[in-house]
């Protein structure tokens, strides 16, 4: 049995009359990359808010790492979350730092006793580990887009998270920047062992890093399965507009 590094049963989360969640279920294997796909406004951020414990199901169990989330205290909680990497839909590198701060910053905050050598050698393999050795001591207003966001996705990775949370990882990105950003979440995969969550509504996204895709509709996963299983010979009407409308 492959270990499963994050388990939902029946997992309930409504604002007001919106039912966002109804009934999901879903597990992240250990090493996988599970592509989450649905529309906008589906709910999918609400789910991976609910994972590092930024929202609070209704109901139902969110297990993480082996622990219920809506269980917790502060302590625990914070300490579970520096073992998830997450990257918010939007989530910026501080304007006024370089880069080399901006990496720096979750270390300093979370790690104690490094020395400023180590600190500068984990800097500088991850900045080399996506592609960017020569930016260190750069602004973030002198980066394109697509380098902004392999920044952010090595300030998350000094970390060593077990779990990473891609929200929207492409989204504004031409399609070669995409296409570079995708080529990067396999290999974090394969280099550090990670489970991720990759959120999307970029059907080419899900195709090429997925090793499974899940498909949340009206509140459910109602298809899980890897790409080649849901798309494109879908019979459900829902997810054959999702399929025909990007390919
Ligand atoms: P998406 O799938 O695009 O990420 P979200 O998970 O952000 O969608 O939101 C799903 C629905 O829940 C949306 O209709 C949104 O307006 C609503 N929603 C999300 N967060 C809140 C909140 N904190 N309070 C009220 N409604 C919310
Ligand atoms: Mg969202």
């Amino acid at each position: 049995m492959r270990e499963k590094v994050v388990e939902i049963r029946g997992l309930e989360k409504s604002f007001g009359d919106l039912d966002v969640l109804k009934d999901v279920n879903l597990e992240l294997y250990k090493g996988e990359n599970l592509v989450v796909l649905g529309k906008s406004g589906s709910g999918k951020s609400v789910l991976i808010k609910i994972m590092v414990g930024l929202l609070k199901q209704d109901s139902g169990s969110m297990n993480v790492l082996g622990r219920e989330i809506s269980t917790l205290k502060t302590k625990e909680l914070n300490e579970l979350r520096l073992r998830i990497g997450f990257s918010f839909q939007n989530s910026a590198l501080y304007d006024s730092m370089t880069v080399r701060e901006n990496m720096e910053f979750p270390l300093v905050r979370n790690v104690k006793n490094l020395s400023k050598k180590e600190i500068t050698m984990k800097i500088e393999g991850l900045l080399d580990s996506v592609g960017l050795p020569q930016s260190i001591n750069q602004m973030p207003s002198e980066l394109s887009g697509g380098q902004k966001k392999r920044i952010g996705v090595a300030r998350t990775l000094i970390l060593e998270p077990e779990i990473m949370l891609y929200d929207e990882p492409t989204a504004g990105l031409d399609p070669i920047t995409c296409g570079e950003l995708n080529a990067l979440i396999n290999q974090v995969k394969d280099e550090y062992n990670t489970s991720s969550i990759v959120i999307t509504h970029d059907l080419t996204c899900a195709k090429d890093t997925g090793d499974r895709v899940a498909v949340l509709l009206d509140g459910e996963f109602n298809a899980v399965g890897t790409f080649e299983e849901i798309f494109p010979n879908a019979e459900d009407p829902r997810i054959k507009s999702f399929y025909d409308y990007n390919f």
